[in-house]
C-alpha cells in the first residue's frame, strides 16, 4: 500500500489542477455519522431516509423532518480534520472541491474553492417567505413567524441539483487533470456521474474504505485519513 499511497503523493504534485469529489467518509473523523444509515421512529413505523428526507414529509409532516434533521443530522461543534485541512492547502494552491457533505465542514476548514453538491444545512429559509433563518431559532421551531415551514438547503430525495452548482462542477471535473475522489462509496447519481465529463487523460484516484465499482480509477481501499497524514 506504501508504494501506491507514493504514487498518488507524486500524481498530487505533478498535476496542474485537481478536483476532489468527497463525501460522508471525510466528515467521519470529525464525529458526524453518516445519516443515510440512520432511520427514524414515527408513530412507532421505522422510515428510512429517503422517504422522510422528501419535499413529501417536508411539507406535510414537518415535525417528523424537524425531529429527523436535528436528532440525526446536525452537528454544530464538529470541528474540521486533517483531511478538510490537507484539501483546503491543495485547492489554495491549484484545485477545486466538490463535496456531497452538507456539514460547511469544509468552509470551516476556510476552503474557498468548494462547491457544495447538495446544499448545505446551515442554509436555512422559510419555504413561504423565503427569509433566512438562523440555525437556533430553527432549533426550536419549524414554525416561521409568517406561518410558513422552514427548512434547510439541502437537496433532498426527488430535488433536482442546482443549475448553476451543477454547472460549476462540470467545468471544475472536465478542467482537471487530476481527479481525487475521497470517503464516498460513489453511488448517489448525478455526483456519481461527474466523472464521466472529466478529460480523456486525466488521472483519477479513489481513496476509500471500500472499493468503487470503477475500472478508471486506481484505488487505495483504506480509511483516506491515514494517506493524508503521509502529505507534508
Ligand atoms: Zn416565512
Amino acid at each position: 500500500m506504501t508504494s501506491k499511497i507514493d504514487s498518488f503523493i507524486s500524481d498530487l504534485k505533478t498535476a496542474n489542477k485537481v478536483t476532489f469529489l468527497t463525501g460522508a467518509g471525510v466528515s467521519t473523523h470529525s464525529g458526524i455519522p453518516d445519516y443515510r444509515s440512520k432511520n427514524g421512529i414515527y408513530h412507532g413505523v421505522n422510515m428510512s431516509p429517503e422517504i422522510i428526507l422528501s419535499p413529501d414529509t417536508l411539507l406535510h409532516r414537518p415535525e417528523l423532518f424537524h425531529q429527523f434533521v436535528m436528532n440525526n443530522m446536525y452537528f454544530p461543534d464538529a470541528k474540521p480534520n486533517l483531511i478538510h485541512q490537507k484539501i483546503v492547502q491543495i485547492c489554495n494552491q491549484k484545485g477545486e472541491l466538490i463535496t456531497q457533505n452538507i456539514d460547511c465542514l469544509d468552509t470551516k476548514a476556510g476552503n474557498k474553492h468548494v462547491t457544495e453538491f447538495h446544499g448545505n444545512l446551515y442554509n436555512i429559509y422559510c419555504t413561504k417567505c423565503h427569509q433566512k433563518v438562523a440555525f437556533n431559532s430553527y432549533q426550536k421551531s419549524y414554525k416561521h413567524e409568517c406561518g410558513g415551514i422552514i427548512r434547510p438547503g439541502i437537496v433532498l430525495y426527488g430535488e433536482g441539483i442546482d443549475s448553476q452548482v451543477l454547472e460549476h462542477s462540470l467545468q471544475a471535473v472536465s478542467t482537471s487533470d487530476l481527479i481525487v475522489i475521497v470517503g464516498t462509496s460513489f453511488v448517489v447519481y448525478p455526483f456519481a456521474g461527474l466523472l464521466n465529463y472529466r478529460q480523456a487523460n486525466s488521472k483519477v484516484w479513489c481513496l476509500n474504505k471500500t472499493k468503487i465499482q470503477t475500472d478508471i480509477a486506481e484505488q487505495i481501499t483504506t480509511d483516506a485519513l491515514k494517506v493524508f497524514q503521509e502529505l507534508s
